[in-house]
C-alpha cells in the first residue's frame, strides 16, 4: 500500500468501513510513514473538532469548506509523495 493509498482510506477507515484486511495493511504503512501518520492525526483530530461543535452553528456551507480543506491537504500530500 502506498502514501496516496493510505490517504484515500482515511476516511473509510474512521467511518469503520474497511475490511480487516486493509485495515491491517493500512495499519503497517502508518505506523512505517510518519507523514501518513501526521495527516491521519491531523484528519481525525479534525473529524472530533467538527463532531464537538453544535450542530445548529454548523452549516453545510461550514462543513463543506473543512472538507475541502482537508481534501487539498490530502492532495498535497499525495503530491509530495
Ligand atoms: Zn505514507
Amino acid at each position: 500500500m502506498n502514501c496516496r493509498r493510505v490517504t484515500s482510506l482515511i476516511n473509510e477507515y474512521l467511518s469503520g468501513a474497511l475490511d480487516s484486511k486493509t485495515t491491517v495493511a493500512w495499519g503497517v504503512h502508518l505506523l512505517g510513514c510518519s507523514d501518513c501518520l501526521a495527516l491521519f492525526e491531523t484528519y481525525r483530530k479534525t473529524i472530533q473538532a467538527v463532531r464537538t461543535l453544535p450542530s445548529k452553528d454548523l452549516s453545510s456551507g461550514v462543513r463543506t469548506r473543512i472538507h475541502r480543506s482537508l481534501e487539498k491537504r490530502i492532495t498535497y500530500s499525495s503530491l509530495v509523495h
